[in-house]
């Protein structure tokens, strides 16, 4: 996005002007909330020049809100999209984006540790609408290939992932989805656009929980696709019609979000680099799962496509299961809560979070530890955050000692 005089505007102050000046009203600084449901038009021939769409405006809340779109012009902007529109969750903008295109008979090709929900629309509900779908391992960039080769409508991704923050190589993902012209959708959530923009590795859609880091506040759900106009107007049509829309509260709580997403987003990408490399020094972690720490599988790839390397982390206790229901309680500044992406840390073992709808034994196959704990750094201060673990790492070693 450039300015009038042709310079490129920052994310910083997109995250805070774009999609603002044309929706206030009255002289306001800030966006107001439209609750109305309906617009009334007095010139018969105005109403059905906008209705048609041959004109600006709007007719009725399940299309389009101007509080709404002003969410949507702003995360346009962050993606350097040329258009987005909104959900009313993150997992509708999913399943909508996905049954704009698919028809019984296609093929798609994803991978093992999607977003939970995500998952279950892969083993559910598309193999029931005679959706073929191959799920392959993580990372594993060869097995993606020589599936996406076999022939496919979509190559869905998502990076880095959810627990164990796996890195996918988007560019060459994209090169291998061209040669048997496949759509690419990418789920942005967890690095959002301030830290990785996957338009801009010929990605077709990029998709986003705004309920997460977007919003950052955790409270107000919503989702979004950005993309070419062509494909974006489709899925907005299958919206509109199907009704997963966006709430008009819920748009302007996460746009006042949204203007600060660059300022938290570098504290909990700060924080969450001292925090890895503290957890993995301690005796009592198994494991420490981090993109910024130099001996994770995704480093390189992680350290080339994206600006920071994330607020997500997860780790692994020595003691299993029994350790985590004994440590998460002890944590004062951290929410025990299955969410993410908030200004406050929040925690949960991934069995009871992002992958509550699986088995233990699917779990095990999607190499998630039973005693994995996903932590996502707010943006509090990090010695503070790193006093609370040792606190609480501490009392698990009394407790064991008292044991004995
Ligand atoms: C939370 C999440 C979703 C789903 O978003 P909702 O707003 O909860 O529907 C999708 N993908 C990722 C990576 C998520 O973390």
């Amino acid at each position: 996005m450039r300015n009038e005089e042709n310079r490129i505007i920052q994310q910083s102050t997109k995250a805070v002007w774009s999609g603002e000046k044309e929706y206030r009203a009255h002289g306001a600084t800030q966006v107001p909330v439209v609750h109305s449901v309906a617009y009334s038009y007095d010139d018969l021939d105005h109403w059905y020049d906008v209705a048609v769409g041959r004109e600006k405006g709007h007719i009725y809340g399940r299309n389009t809100n101007p509080t709404v779109e002003s969410f949507e012009q702003k995360i346009r902007d962050l993606e350097g999209a040329e258009a987005a529109t909104s959900f009313s969750t993150g997992m509708a903008a999913i399943s909508n984006s996905l049954s704009t295109f698919l028809t019984p008979g296609d093929r798609i090709v994803s991978m093992n540790d999607t977003y939970g929900g995500t998952n279950k629309i892969f083993s559910e509900f598309l193999p029931r609408m005679d959706i073929d779908v191959r799920l392959c391992e993580t990372g594993n960039h060869e097995e993606i290939e020589k599936e996406v080769r076999k022939g496919c409508k979509i190559l869905y991704l998502e990076t880095p992932t959810n627990p164990t923050v796996k890195i996918t190589d988007l560019e060459r993902m994209v090169r291998a989805a061209r040669e048997v012209g496949a759509m690419v959708f990418v789920d942005n959530t967890f690095a959002t656009p301030i830290n990785q923009n996957p338009l801009e590795y010929g990605v077709d859609l990029v998709i986003h929980s705004a309920t997460k880091f977007l919003g950052g506040h955790a409270d107000a759900l919503g989702g979004a696709v950005c993309g070419s106009r062509d494909l974006v107007e489709k899925i907005f049509h299958y919206r509109e019609i199907n009704g997963a829309t966006m709430d008009p509260m819920s748009a302007y709580l996460l746009l006042r979000g949204m203007k600060t997403l660059h300022l938290r987003l570098k504290q909990s990408c700060d924080s969450a680099m001292t925090i890895a490399h503290y957890l993995k020094n301690h005796e009592l972690v198994d494991d420490v799962f981090y993109p910024g720490l130099k001996d994770h599988p995704g480093h390189d790839i992680a350290a080339s496509q994206m600006k920071q390397f994330g607020g997500m982390l997860s780790f692994s206790m020595k003691g299993g299961m029994e350790a985590v229901r004994d440590f998460l309680p002890k944590l004062q500044y951290a929410n025990r809560a299955a969410n993410l992406g908030s200004v406050e840390t929040t925690v949960g073992p991934a069995r009871t979070t992002s992958h509550v709808e699986n088995t233990p034994e699917e779990r095990a196959a999607l190499g998630i530890p039973e005693s994995l704990v996903r932590y996502s750094v707010g943006i509090e201060d990090p010695d503070d955050l790193i006093a609370d673990l040792e606190a609480a790492f501490d009392s698990l070693k009394e407790t064991t000692v008292s044991k004995e």
